[in-house]
């Protein structure tokens, strides 16, 4: 038989998790959305209660948790406010491609530090013509002397870019692309301002300029040319967990949507008394009970190793169209109070937009699937 029953350990995680978004995050959500500021002060405090940098393991002194587990936290954090939870587990897919690919001395310089005190890193591949296809990037590292190569190029939408103190950046070379890790304080960098999103306004994004930025050799992760499989093989690990992640943008609509259609009242009945409205509930909870398992399941295959490639991208893609239709009826539901500032699901409607867009649109997943399909996979 099939267990869905999480372990006891599991289920440890996910109530430490919600007590955390409860008490530190729900009540400053809306406060966090109007200024856009880094929310340092909160992650401050999930640093010291061991909710970041989850998937580091365990020898380089992280939690180690499985992909799973971190799904668990994803939707927990993101249930109470997902800006703020990018800004926790944005980490997370910096990190990913050297647990995956670098060597012991990279993940001892750059993981391990970052168990021991707060600190950022950003995932750098994105430009200005190349975000779909990342085969397109223009951003070239050139080997200037024994052991050195000097990057230049413009990254674009980098999530903690303004931040990190290390990022990780794919560039070609006469191999292809190729990656690397580029410490923050390296000369030549020049950081742009944080961007202003429509939703997840907390979290930094800002684009990277690389002129002559010169790395060590002992920072290229994998071989020359392996970077675009590296690049793959990291949304593996990730996309279950922004898959996660949108379910709790969807399960905070439907939670918000819920409790008013059971107060409101329009003709002297309460909203959820009409069918219109109970049935947009329905369809909103079944949503996220099927993208919930989904995404657990892509989580699941990568945990074990079996490839979760066309799991994962039907986690993301169908767990984003549920963020985006729920956040979109929940406004519905709360009909003109939805549609201004004073109600938090209109922040949530601009929240849920970004999960159609990054780690691979949706339309990028279904060509995943598609392709998928056609191999008789
Ligand atoms: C807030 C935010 C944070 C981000 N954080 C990061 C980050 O930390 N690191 C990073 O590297 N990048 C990051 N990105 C970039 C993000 O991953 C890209 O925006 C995304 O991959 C889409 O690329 P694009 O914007 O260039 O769109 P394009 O690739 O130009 O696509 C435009 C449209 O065309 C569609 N399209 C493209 N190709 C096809 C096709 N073959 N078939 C059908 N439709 C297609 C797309 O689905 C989309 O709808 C972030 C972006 C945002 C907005």
């Amino acid at each position: 038989m099939i267990e869905f029953s999480l372990t006891a350990e599991q289920t440890e995680l996910q109530l430490k998790a919600r007590k955390f978004a409860e008490e530190e995050i729900a009540s400053k959500a809306a406060e966090y959305d109007r200024s856009g500021d880094f929310p340092i002060d909160i992650l401050k405090k999930a640093f010291a209660a061991g909710l970041m940098n989850s998937h580091i393991p365990k020898e380089y002194g992280g939690p180690g948790r499985t992909t799973l587990e971190c799904a668990i936290l994803a939707e927990e954090l993101t249930a109470a406010c997902s800006g703020i939870a990018t800004a926790i587990e944005a980490n997370s897919l910096a990190q990913a491609p050297l647990i995956i690919a670098g060597s012991d001395d990279q993940k001892n310089r750059f993981l391990k530090p970052m168990t021991e005190k707060l600190s950022f890193a950003a995932y750098a591949v994105t430009e200005p013509d190349a975000g779909s296809d990342v085969s397109r990037v223009k951003t070239e590292a050139r080997r200037v002397r024994d052991g050195k190569w000097a990057i230049n190029g413009l990254k674009w939408w980098i999530t903690n870019g303004g931040v990190a103190s290390w990022y990780f950046v794919l560039a070609k070379t006469e191999k292809g692309p190729t990656a690397f890790i580029v410490p923050a304080d390296t000369a030549g960098i020049i950081k742009g301002p944080k961007e202003i999103n429509m939703g997840q306004r907390c979290s930094n994004t800002v684009r990277l300029q690389f002129e002559d930025a010169v790395v060590d050799e002992k920072n290229m992760v994998g071989n020359e040319g392996d970077g675009f499989s590296i690049c793959m093989k990291t949304f593996n690990l990730t996309r279950p967990l922004v898959a996660a992640a949108a379910v709790g943008v969807a399960r905070c609509a439907l939670s918000l949507a819920l409790a008013y259609s059971k107060t409101r009242k329009a003709f002297d009945r309460k909203l959820i008394s009409y069918q219109g409205i109970s049935f947009k509930l329905a369809d909103m909870s079944t949503e996220i009970e099927a993208a919930r398992l989904l995404a657990w399941r892509a989580a699941s295959l990568h945990d074990n190793g079996i490839d979760n490639t066309k799991a994962a991208a039907m986690a993301k893609v169908f767990a984003a169209d549920t963020a985006m239709k729920a956040a979109t009826e929940a406004v519905q539901i709360f009909g003109g109070y939805g549609y201004t500032n004073e109600m938090p699901v209109e922040k949530l409607m601009r929240d849920a937009k970004i999960y159609q867009i990054y780690e691979g649109t949706c339309e990028i997943q279904r060509s995943i699937i598609a392709g998928q399909l056609l191999r008789g996979r």
